[in-house]
């Protein structure tokens, strides 16, 4: 059975032109789908009873079960989608003032492999599809709007960022069409500035990005020198910090805004010297336009390093913006429920020998919410 979820707006009109149906239906149905969160075909009063008929032979809208929600004190809420064969994947909402932010996963796991990430240390299992990635965000936007009782027409979710499980950038093709969704005035009608991609580095997918869908870009930077990222991120060894920042550069070409967002977790006596928070400015400045955001390392058992203190942190900070570079520190959200940065574990069944190029380091279990399920 074809899920409608797998669709962007563009796909779903080719689908409903094979199906001998008019281009303008798929925009009725997709308005259907993401905007009024509709999955019963039964239930779309203006699509012809012919057409409803032939939907329901031979398509579905197909969200993903779901195995737990935990809301934490304040406020976050954090779902854990089953996606099948033993694997699970997590997604949070974080609400604050004046936005709400999504944080969706890509993969079911992850190939890269950084050191400090729980996701990482479970290793690969598969690709997430398009549905599965949109069916996310189309969960979490519609039950959110009926739990807070929402006007018509008003949005629960106003950014999406995908740093939930995964490496968006190694998941390109089902990636795209996921994005193109969330912008779609049609579908959940994000502007291009509040989704934001994040990833380790995949230097030519971002090249590719900047083609396809150029939404803002973050970036996880975690160090200043080829030799400390090879170790964080062993995908530096591939795509190494030069290349890296000239795929940066290039991207402000068609970027939403005139900056790139440098992500850095501040790891205790391995990335936050203040010397190494010079080394990052003279590698950064004058070169690419950014901002930094620092993230406090979230603990997770078996990873073996330690959060640097919070002076740390400041004078790290300190450094980059007596430097003219703004810096943030991330507040943590939902780490009573472990929703936070990196330490989404979901559940995965490893399908790679990415554990054995840990080299010996202690992995999984990780999770609570994994042990929980
Ligand atoms: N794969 C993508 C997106 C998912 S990770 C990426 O790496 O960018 C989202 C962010 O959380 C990244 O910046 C990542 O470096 C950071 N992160 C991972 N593990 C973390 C941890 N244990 N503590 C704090 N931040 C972490
Ligand atoms: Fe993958 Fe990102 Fe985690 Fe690195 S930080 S292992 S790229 S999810």
């Amino acid at each position: 059975m074809i899920n409608l979820l797998d669709f962007d707006r563009d796909g779903l009109t080719r689908w409903c032109v094979e199906q001998g149906e008019k281009p303008f239906r798929a925009t009725q149905l997709f308005r259907w789908i993401h905007q009024r969160g509709v999955a019963d075909f039964s239930q779309m009063s203006d699509l012809a009873k012919s057409l409803r008929g032939k939907l329901e032979g031979a398509a579905e809208v197909r969200g993903l079960p779901i195995i737990s929600e935990q809301v934490s004190r304040d406020g976050t809420v954090k779902w854990l989608f089953d996606v099948g064969g033993g694997n699970a994947v997590e997604t949070v909402f974080i609400p604050e003032d004046d936005r709400g932010t999504l944080c969706v996963s890509s993969q079911a796991g992850c190939a890269v492999a950084c050191r400090f990430c729980s996701t990482g240390h479970q290793g690969f299992s598969r690709n997430l599809s398009t549905g599965e990635i949109l069916a996310q965000l189309w969960h979490a936007e519609h039950q959110l709007r009926r739990r807070l009782s929402l006007p018509e027409g008003e949005r629960a979710i106003t950014n999406v960022v995908m740093m939930g499980m995964g490496e968006p950038l190694q998941n390109y093709s089902a990636l795209v069409p996921a994005l193109r969704a969330m912008l779609d005035d049609h579908g959940y009608g994000l502007s291009r500035r509040r989704v934001t991609v994040s990833t380790s580095g995949v230097v030519p997918m971002i090249e590719r990005l900047m083609a396809d869908c150029p939404v803002a870009l973050a970036v996880s930077l975690h160090a200043p020198t080829d030799e400390l990222r090879d170790d964080l991120v062993p995908l530096n060894r591939k795509y190494p910090l030069n290349e890296l920042l000239d795929a940066c550069r290039a991207y402000l070409q068609a970027a939403p805004r005139d900056f790139i967002t440098f992500e850095y977790c501040m790891l205790d006596g391995v990335n936050d010297h203040p010397e190494q928070a010079q080394a990052l400015l003279d590698l950064v400045r004058g070169r690419v336009p950014c901002k930094f955001n620092l993230i406090p390392f979230n603990p997770f058992p078996a990873s073996g390093l330690k959060r640097s203190a919070r002076e740390r942190v400041v004078a790290f900070a300190n450094v980059l913006q007596n430097g003219g570079i703004v810096t943030t520190i991330r507040k943590t959200r939902g780490d009573d429920i472990d929703a936070a940065c990196g330490q989404l574990a979901g559940e995965v069944q490893d399908r790679t020998r990415v554990q054995a190029r840990l080299e010996g380091r202690r992995m999984i279990p990780l999770h609570a919410a994994a042990d929980q399920s």
